[in-house]
C-alpha cells in the first residue's frame, strides 16, 4: 500500500466525462489499496479564458485580483472531481489552496510556496478518504489568494508529495511520458522509460512544458519520486530519476528543445570599458525583465564592442524603451532588435564526457541552411538562436542528426 499524488492537468479534466474518466482511475488505485491525494488544474482553456476576461479590463493584468479570479479555475475542478468520486461510491473531499493551506508569499500571480501544512490533509487521508487539492494556487500571511504562474499545478503536486512524504508523485497528462522532442513538433519523438532530475530540470528550462520548471527545481531539490504518464491511457510512462540510479550507459543526448517566444536586442559599438554591461542591463533588470542569453563580441583594440541579449518576446517593447536612452548616454551607434527568433536546445548528461557534440548540431542545421544567430553552451546542454521560421526544421534536423528515433 502506498502514498501516491497524482496530479491531472487541464486536458485530463477538460469535460465532465473526462472528470468521470479520472475519478474513475483515482477510484482504481484507492481499491487497490493505495491512499491517494489529488491535484488538479483548471479545465483546459479556462485559465486563458479568465485571462482574457481580466484584460478586457485592465492590460496587462495582474497583481492580487486577478489571482482570486484565476483561482477560481482550479477551485471548480476540485468540487466537479470530489463530486465525482462520491458519485463512484468512493469517498472524497476537496481542498481549495486556502484550507489546506498552502502558505506562500505574496508574489501575485507568481508566488513561491513556503510550507505546506499537511495535517488536515492527513487526517483525512488516515479516515480513508481521497483529498482532492486544488492546484497552482495558495494562501499569503494577510489571507490572499495568490496563484504559482502558469502549468503551476505541477509544482503543487510536487510540493504537496514532499509534505506528504509520497511513495510517488504521478503526473498524469495528455501524453503518455516525456519524449525526446515535443511530440506535437517533431512525430518521430520517442518516449523516454528513464530520465535523470538534472535532464528534466534542463529540460523544463529550455521549454519543454510537460513539466513546470519550479516543480522539477523542488523534485531534483528534496529528490521526489516522479513519474510522468497519460491520463488517457495505461502505461508505464516515464520515470525521473537520480543519476546514480539511470544506469551505466547514459544516451548520449536526452532530448531537443525549444522556446517559441524569445527576442533579442543588440546595441551596435558601445565602448569597451568596464561597467558598459551593467549600465546597458540595470534598468532591465530592476524592471524584473529576465535576461536569458548575452553576448558581447570580443573587441580587438578594446576600444567599441557589439552587445546582444535575449528576452522574452511579451518583455521586447519595454526593454528596448529601457535601453534606447542608456545606448544613447553611453555613445553606442545605434540599437536594433527582432522579435522573431526562438532558441533551440540539446540536453544531455553524455554530453559531459564526450566532445564533438557542437559541431554536429551545428552541421545539421548548416545542412538545412538554418542561420546560427547565438549560441550558449553549459555542462549538458547547447542552445542556439535562429530565426523563428526555422524552429520546425531545426527541431527535427537535430533530432534526426543524432538519432533520437532511436532506442
Ligand atoms: P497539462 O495540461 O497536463 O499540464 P501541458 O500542456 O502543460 O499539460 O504539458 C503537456 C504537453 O507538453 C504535451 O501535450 C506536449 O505537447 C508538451 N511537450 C513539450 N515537450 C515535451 C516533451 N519533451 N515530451 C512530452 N511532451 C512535451
Ligand atoms: N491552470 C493553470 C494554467 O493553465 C495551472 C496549470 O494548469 O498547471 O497555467
Ligand atoms: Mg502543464
Amino acid at each position: 500500500m502506498a502514498l501516491l499524488v497524482q496530479k491531472y492537468g487541464g486536458t485530463s479534466v477538460a469535460s465532465v466525462e473526462r472528470i468521470g474518466a479520472v475519478a474513475d482511475r483515482v477510484a482504481r488505485s484507492r481499491a487497490a489499496g493505495h491512499r491517494v491525494a489529488v491535484v488538479v488544474s483548471a479545465m483546459s482553456g479556462e485559465t486563458d479564458r479568465l485571462l482574457g476576461l481580466a484584460s478586457a479590463i485592465r492590460h496587462p493584468p495582474r497583481g492580487r485580483e486577478l489571482d482570486t479570479l484565476l483561482a477560481s479555475g482550479e477551485q471548480a475542478s476540485i468540487g466537479l472531481l470530489a463530486m465525482a468520486l462520491e458519485a463512484r461510491g468512493c469517498p472524497a473531499c476537496s481542498y481549495t489552496g486556502a484550507q489546506v493551506p498552502i502558505r506562500t508569499d505574496s508574489s501575485y500571480n507568481r508566488a513561491r510556496i513556503l510550507e505546506i501544512d499537511a495535517a488536515r490533509l492527513r487526517a483525512e487521508l488516515d479516515a480513508g478518504r481521497v483529498v482532492v487539492v486544488a492546484g497552482f494556487q495558495g494562501v499569503d500571511e494577510t489571507g490572499s489568494i495568490t496563484t504559482l504562474g502558469r502549468g503551476g499545478s505541477d509544482t503543487t503536486g510536487v510540493a504537496l508529495a514532499v509534505a506528504l512524504g509520497a511513495d510517488e508523485c504521478q503526473i498524469y497528462t495528455d501524453v503518455d511520458g516525456v519524449y525526446t522532442a515535443d511530440p506535437r513538433v517533431e512525430p518521430n519523438a520517442r518516449r523516454l522509460d528513464r530520465l535523470t532530475f538534472e535532464e528534466m530540470l534542463e529540460l523544463a528550462s529550455l521549454g519543454a512544458k510537460v513539466l513546470q520548471i519550479r516543480a522539477m527545481e523542488f523534485a531534483s531539490k528534496y529528490r521526489v519520486p516522479l513519474r510522468v504518464l497519460s491520463s488517457f491511457e495505461d502505461g508505464p510512462g516515464t520515470m525521473i530519476v537520480p543519476e546514480e540510479e539511470n544506469g551505466m550507459e547514459q544516451p548520449l543526448i536526452s532530448g531537443v528543445a525549444f522556446t517559441r517566444d524569445e527576442a533579442k536586442i543588440t546595441i551596435h559599438r558601445v565602448p569597451d570599458r568596464p561597467g558598459v554591461a551593467f549600465r546597458l542591463l540595470e534598468d532591465i533588470a530592476a524592471s524584473n525583465i529576465e535576461v536569458d542569453m548575452i553576448v558581447q563580441n570580443v573587441a580587438p583594440e578594446h576600444v567599441e564592442t557589439d552587445f546582444t541579449f535575449t528576452v522574452n518576446r511579451a518583455d521586447y517593447e519595454r526593454a528596448r524603451e529601457l535601453v534606447n536612452p542608456v545606448a544613447a548616454e553611453l555613445g553606442a551607434e545605434r540599437v536594433t532588435g527582432d522579435p522573431h527568433i526562438v532558441k533551440l536546445s540539446l540536453v544531455g548528461v553524455g554530453m559531459r564526457s564526450h566532445a564533438g557534440i557542437a559541431s554536429r548540431m551545428f552541421a545539421a542545421l548548416a545542412r538545412e541552411n538554418v542561420n546560427i544567430q547565438m549560441i550558449s553552451t553549459s555542462e549538458i546542454k547547447i542552445s542556439v538562436v535562429v530565426d523563428e521560421r526555422y524552429l520546425e526544421l531545426g527541431v527535427r534536423a537535430l533530432h534526426e542528426a543524432f538519432e533520437l528515433h532511436q532506442g
